[in-house]
């Protein structure tokens, strides 16, 4: 561009005087839509949770309640004071992800004990049983391991959310020839075929009346996939309405090699 508006100002009668400045737009575009992205935020999902709040504050402080619908307001800005915070601490981890700065350590690991770890910890919790289907031996990956229980976490955690009234989940983790593949599968309300291609969107939430009542940023999907591709890897879904939804997370197989019982190359 540099060059084709200096060729044109070349060939200008420049009778009166003008100043043209050039500069790269990028990083201020960047910076607007982060700003853009950030207003709309603010509008939209923190307004409502914080309206929420004032209105029952402002009761609790004007007005005579009584003692047991006091505590229930008090329980209702608690959970929604408990939101916003969920809500700005995914955000920013999201942006951290988005803008490259969130580090990883990156060391090989053995998958199984991460996923058997993970779903004991949900196990016999909110009535739910956990199977755990894991293949013999060590299924090595190098990723971070913090970030891989943090994916885990949250995809048992929709897994159960998204599916009132059953008992089980199930975690599966398979040998994709190249890849260790981890799935957590569901059979509660699934997801809408309009809804598939937007799930891993930002702040997406399925808006049907069958999840209303559930709550959630929408951005924890979108966290998931930001890591997992971080990562190396690839992360999808199955999902029936009605049936139940199992989503996968492909991480890049990582191999070790013994010589003489003693060396240990590593290949990466
Ligand atoms: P959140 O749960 O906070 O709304 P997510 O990004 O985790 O945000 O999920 C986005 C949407 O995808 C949810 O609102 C939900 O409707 C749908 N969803 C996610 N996981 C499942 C699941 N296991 N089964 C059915 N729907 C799901």
């Amino acid at each position: 561009y540099m060059e084709m508006y200096m060729n044109m100002i070349k060939g200008m009668n420049l009778e009166n005087y003008h100043l043209f400045v050039f500069r790269d737009r990028t990083e201020e575009e960047q910076a607007d839509q982060l700003k853009n992205e950030f207003v709309s935020i603010v509008s939209h999902e923190l307004r409502t949770p914080l309206a929420s709040i004032l209105g029952f504050v402002e009761i609790l402080l004007h007005r005579e309640v009584k003692p047991e619908k006091a505590k229930k307001y008090m329980e209702t800005i608690h959970r929604e004071a408990n939101r916003l915070s969920n809500l700005i601490s995914d955000f920013l981890d999201l942006q951290r992800m988005e803008s490259g700065k969130q580090n990883y350590t990156l060391v090989p690991f053995d998958m199984n004990p991460i996923i058997q770890n993970v779903a004991k910890q949900w196990d016999n919790k909110q009535g739910y049983t956990i199977g755990i289907d894991v293949p013999e031996g060590v299924c090595l990956v190098r990723a971070d391991s913090d970030r891989i229980t943090q994916i885990m976490h949250n995809l048992i955690s929709n897994a159960i959310k998204y599916s009132p009234g059953q008992e089980r989940v199930d975690i599966r983790l398979m040998d994709g020839d190249t890849h260790w593949i981890a799935a957590v599968q569901d059979y509660g309300l699934g997801i809408p075929e309009e809804s598939k291609p937007h799930m891993f969107g930002k702040f997406y939430r399925v808006d049907n009346s069958d999840r209303r009542q559930i709550g959630g940023t929408g951005l924890g999907l979108a966290i998931v996939k930001e890591i997992v591709e971080d990562l190396g890897g690839e992360v999808y879904f199955d999902s029936i309405l009605g049936k139940g939804s199992t989503f996968y997370v492909k991480l890049p197989k990582f191999h070790l090699r013994t010589l003489d019982n003693k060396i240990v190359v590593i290949e990466d």
